[in-house]
């Protein structure tokens, strides 16, 4: 089999079909026909067609040899009032293994071609209904593993990133705009623009990008989840509240392998952001071999923590742990402190704890009865939404790499427009180019690429004097 060229996959004379929904036993299944003759091939297997678009209607479909295969709802789409934005009809069928299969052989009989993975999110993109960042996050959401990646991308999916992508990148455009007097008149001194304006239009255009590029710190927790690593002398407790909590929440145990002296990891579902949550091996001073991995799992782990579970049954274990692990993390701490069923903890025991180690909060919990579990889990998230600096998880945040390259491009080419506007050293022509690459690192992030509507731009402040 040759693999399908590029030109066959962005050919939208076609008509595609696909079953939308996964295959196997269920009790209804959604095919879908999105193209040209969608209306056509459909209303040939149908016995009745829906007389409005976007309104339901039971009927038989039958195959090329006019046998029925099922009782099915239909709903038809006039273009442009679909997702693809081309003519498009769903049919919702009975599950299972047989009936969506024959039902999409009965379409593909009469002229429509099975569809390619993300084909119709494609020709949402090449029929101007959605931008490539919006495509990414019917991607996403259709993949999230949790609440937090599921908030990320319908927001993402709404197109408030583009949005502001968009805005930022109109704010590049109008500074190009500005400086196109310099460039026609070079050689006069002053022109219609002061160049302290320009020079103010520019620090505001890159103090927005590097806002917008520390969102790629909350994108990161939002796809990763936050790492916090539970630690503290042997036998206060760590495994078992580890255990508790996942008992609690809802969580994945991924499997690290390794000893029991290695590290575990579980995801803990939060509604705010996933936590990675990490049981190390105590840090008793090292003797034996398979101890020692054990350490070293920690360490590595406390250099890349985004928080540490300071954990302790007593002030002295606390005191024992608090150095040690200090040293060897620049995160910030909670003291976890365990069994409170055996002896409870006063208020002041705690605050004391925080005296004794700098820690952002101190909790008392129990493995055994549950008691402060929710709570601690509620402390590490805001400690850690907190230490972030300004994040915002409801603002749009950029959640790909490919989002924080091409934000990180634009605002390393604003820069540096700046530096050489201020200092007046190159021509403006030469520092214009850096904001050429800027917009287009923006639009090439957004897909959306319209040069005529630049030019507009430029000569329609333009024309003042001119
Ligand atoms: P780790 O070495 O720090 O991981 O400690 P473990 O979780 O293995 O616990 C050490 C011992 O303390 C075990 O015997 C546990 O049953 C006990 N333990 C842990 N948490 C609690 C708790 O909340 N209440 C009580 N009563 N005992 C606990």
């Amino acid at each position: 089999m040759t693999e399908p060229t590029l030109g066959a996959v962005l050919d939208l004379s076609d008509t595609i079909v696909a079953l939308a929904t996964p295959p196997g036993r269920g009790a209804l299944a959604i095919v879908r026909l999105s193209g040209p003759a969608a209306h056509d091939i459909a209303r040939a297997a149908l016995d009745r067609w829906p007389e409005q678009p976007r309104a339901a209607r039971v009927s038989v479909v039958r195959d090329s040899l006019g046998e029925a295969v099922d009782e099915a709802v239909v709903l038809r789409y006039d273009a442009p009032a679909s997702f693809t934005g081309e003519h498009a009809v769903e049919l919702m069928t009975h599950g299972g293994a047989v009936v969506p299969t024959t039902v999409l052989a009965a379409l593909i009989a009469r002229g429509a071609r099975l569809a390619r993975p993300g084909e119709f999110t494609r020709r949402a993109v090449l029929n101007g209904k959605l931008d490539i960042l919006q495509a990414e996050a019917t991607g996403d959401l259709v993949s999230a593993s949790s609440h937090a990646a599921q908030r990320a991308a319908l927001r993402q999916l709404d197109g408030g990133l583009s949005r502001r992508v968009l805005a930022l990148r109109d704010d590049l455009i109008a500074l190009e705009a500005l400086i196109a007097y310099d460039i026609d008149f070079p050689e006069e001194d002053d022109g219609p623009i002061a160049p302290a304006r320009i020079s103010a239009a520019a620090d505001a255009v890159v103090g927005a990008l590097d806002r917008l590029l520390a969102t790629a710190r909350a994108g990161e927790l939002v796809r990763e989840g936050a790492l916090v690593v539970l630690a503290g002398a042997p036998n206060v407790g760590k495994s078992s509240l580890f255990n508790a909590i996942l008992g609690q929440a809802r969580a994945i145990v991924t499997d690290i392998p390794g000893t029991t002296r290695d590290a575990i990891e579980a995801i803990v579902d939060t509604p705010t952001i996933p936590l990675r949550l990490v049981d190390t091996a105590g840090l008793r001073q090292a003797v034996d071999p398979v101890e020692r991995i054990g350490v070293e799992v920690s360490e590595s782990y406390l250099e890349r923590a985004s928080l540490v579970l300071l954990c302790a049954d007593s002030a002295e274990t606390l005191a024992a742990a608090a150095t040690t692990i200090a040293e060897r993390t620049r995160a910030p701490l909670v003291v976890a402190r365990t069994k409170s069923d055996l002896a409870p903890v006063s208020d002041e025991a705690l605050a004391a704890d925080l005296r004794a180690t700098g820690a952002r909060a101190a909790v008392a919990i129990s493995a055994e009865s549950g008691a402060g579990l929710e709570a601690l889990v509620q402390t590490v998230v805001k400690v850690i939404v907190e230490s972030g600096g300004e994040i915002d998880l409801d603002a749009p945040v950029l959640t790909q790499e490919r989002h924080r390259f091409a934000v990180a491009t634009a605002f390393a080419e604003a820069s540096a427009f700046r530096d050489v506007w201020t200092a007046g050293e190159v021509p403006a022509p030469v520092a214009a180019v850096h904001l050429r690459t800027a917009v287009q690192a923006l639009e090439d992030l957004v897909g959306r690429v319209d040069v005529e509507e630049i030019l507009d731009e430029v000569f329609r402040r333009f024309c003042v004097g001119k």
